[in-house]
């Protein structure tokens, strides 16, 4: 069997009255992710760690925010696009584990919504399917809730 690994990072900045949307969800809060798309940060570290993992460039190249075709997606889109991507090329996924960054809202109520939606979008078991959120104890742009910040880490295998 095959094994690739691969990782994702993504960072937007915040603005006071747009939507958040994390992991598919979108999360009650003040406060939300200035961007091109719908700003869903975490699905984007997401993508650029499976991306990463066949070594296909990231969401930038594909997803090109200069694009009008992209303008406020759905990132969950992006997501399949990508998945139908290395299923093409006989890959599947393993398992993925991401970590949000940020100071507020408390992200906890959000977690399993979160995974139940991304194992949907995939395709793949729950369990394979972490998300964690963690603060930066009020240290740095995530600490002054300036902007969001996740990593992603994706295993894909291939029989
Ligand atoms: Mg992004």
């Amino acid at each position: 069997m095959d094994i690739r690994i691969g990782n994702g990072y993504d960072v937007h900045a915040l603005a006071e009255g747009l939507p958040l949307w994390l992991g598919g969800v979108q999360v009650e809060s003040p406060i939300g992710c200035i961007a091109h798309s719908d700003g869903d940060v975490a699905i984007h570290a997401l993508c650029d760690a499976l991306l990463g993992a066949l070594a296909l460039g990231d969401i930038g190249k594909h997803f090109p925010d200069t694009s009008n075709e992209f303008k406020g997606i759905d990132s969950k889109i992006l997501l399949k696009r990508v998945m139908e991507l290395l299923e093409e090329e006989g890959w599947s996924v393993g398992n993925v584990d991401i970590t949000i960054a940020m100071q507020r809202p408390k992200l906890a109520p959000y977690i399993v919504p979160m995974r139940e939606c991304l194992a949907s979008v995939m395709g793949v078991p729950v369990s394979a399917v972490s998300v964690k959120a963690t603060t930066t104890e009020k240290l740095g742009f995530v600490g002054r809730s300036e902007g969001c910040e996740v990593y992603a880490v994706a295993l894909l295998t291939k029989a």
